[in-house]
């Protein structure tokens, strides 16, 4: 079967990382253009500075991926299903919840696919965790998501500013995770923010949950920002049987009482392709909403608290 043409919005770090090389070994896609307000190409493909260019020009190319900062992908989003798009959007979605929740009803009214990725969730090792808590139950959880601002956004000045997320950016990777392979709902009850003197969102993030559960499971998470020994991303379980489950590098690995039980590359982009060749087959949607909203709740009840200026 012909591969479909897909145009990408926005060629930053995410887009040449993974999108374009993803998209080049795809079964399903073949990449027809690129949208940068830059100009930024991709192997000699029609480049536009604008998205409205593109529909008026390739107007076969009927899907587009979003991979600009979250602050402009509302009306982005909007525009191409005004167009006839169908929409693939990088995380996290938009900067508020009410913006998403309007883009899911558009696209529901203008009968087009929108899918919202969460790279965290497409790991073997994340899915085998869930099933091990939904049979298990669960005593505890610990997040500790910590990596260098430095090495995974260099000088992108857009996670500072308001809206920018912070090091939320990455800890909702880790929500995603978290509110994936939960067996039950679970609550922000508090959290620290801890804001750079000269900046507008967050370099540090301690967040403590509460669920409906009679047993009272102990659930946090800290995110940093500032890590320089290399990156910790680990999620520590302790289920209802007493079992010690540790997710690590990112969701990748799954440890259960220190023996690996699941270690797998992470080809978290080509299963989010995969997944967005499912949908369009079916015509459906599928936005969760749920590690947007743990961080906004975390920014609605954060006590603030200023530490260092940060420079680059
Ligand atoms: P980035 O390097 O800053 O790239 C974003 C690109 O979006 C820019 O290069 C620019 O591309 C375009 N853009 C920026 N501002 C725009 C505006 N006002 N209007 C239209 N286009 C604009 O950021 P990134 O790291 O790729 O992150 C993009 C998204 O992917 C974020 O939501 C991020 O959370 C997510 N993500 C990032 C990573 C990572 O490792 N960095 C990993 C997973 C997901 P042009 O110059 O081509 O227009």
């Amino acid at each position: 079967m012909a591969r479909k043409k897909i145009a990408i919005i926005g060629v930053g770090k995410i887009a040449v990382d993974q999108h374009l090389p993803v998209i080049d070994k795809s079964r399903d896609f073949q990449v027809a253009a690129t949208v940068s307000t830059r100009g930024i190409g991709h192997g000699g493909l029609p480049v536009f500075h604008t998205p409205a260019e593109l529909y008026r020009a390739m107007p076969e190319v009927k899907l587009v991926a979003v991979c600009t900062p979250p602050g402009v992908r509302h009306a982005i989003v909007r525009e191409a299903l005004d167009a006839g798009m169908d929409v693939l959007m990088e995380k996290p979605p938009t900067p508020t919840i009410s913006e998403l929740d309007d883009l899911v009803a558009y696209a529901k009214k203008k009968k087009r696919v929108l899918f919202q990725t969460w790279h965290s969730q497409y790991n073997a090792a994340v899915d085998q965790a869930k099933k091990l808590l939904k049979k298990e139950g669960v005593a505890s959880v610990r997040i500790d998501w910590r990596e260098s601002v430095r090495k995974w956004h260099p000088e992108q000045e857009w996670v500072w500013q308001p809206g920018g997320f912070g090091v939320c950016d990455p800890g909702i990777n880790a929500l995603s995770i978290f509110s994936k392979i939960m067996p039950f709902p679970v609550f922000v009850e508090s959290a620290r923010l801890s804001f750079p003197a000269n900046r507008q969102t967050p370099v540090d993030v301690e967040i403590a949950f509460k669920s409906g559960e009679a047993n009272q499971p102990k659930l946090s998470a800290g995110f940093n920002w500032l890590e320089t020994q290399g990156e910790i991303w680990t999620i520590t379980i302790e289920t209802g049987r007493g079992n010690q489950v540790k997710l690590e590098k990112g969701g990748t690995v799954l440890r259960v009482n220190g023996v690996v039980k699941v270690e797998k590359p992470s080809e978290k982009y080509e299963g989010i392709y995969e997944r967005f060749a499912e949908l369009l087959k079916k015509k459906k949607s599928d936005v969760d909403s749920a590690p947007l909203r743990l961080v906004a709740d975390a920014f609605l009840l954060g006590a603030r608290e200023n530490v260092e200026p940060f420079e680059w």
